[in-house]
């Protein structure tokens, strides 16, 4: 997180913005994914839930 302040330091918040979100990018719906609960918020973490149900088995 100190590193995260650091950043918006140096490049600014823009430029973090822009970064974090081309990281946090759903590759199934190109949604945004949620940095925090790590699903994304368009398809409301289908991904997550197919993992799961596949480690169950
Ligand atoms: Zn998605």
């Amino acid at each position: 997180m100190i590193e995260n302040l650091n950043y918006i330091k140096e490049f600014g918040l823009e430029n973090f913005e822009i970064k974090e979100s081309a990281r946090w990018k759903c590759d199934t719906c190109g949604g945004t994914i949620c940095v925090h609960r790590g699903f994304c918020l368009k398809c409301s973490g289908q991904k997550n839930q197919k993992e799961k149900s596949e480690m169950h088995r």
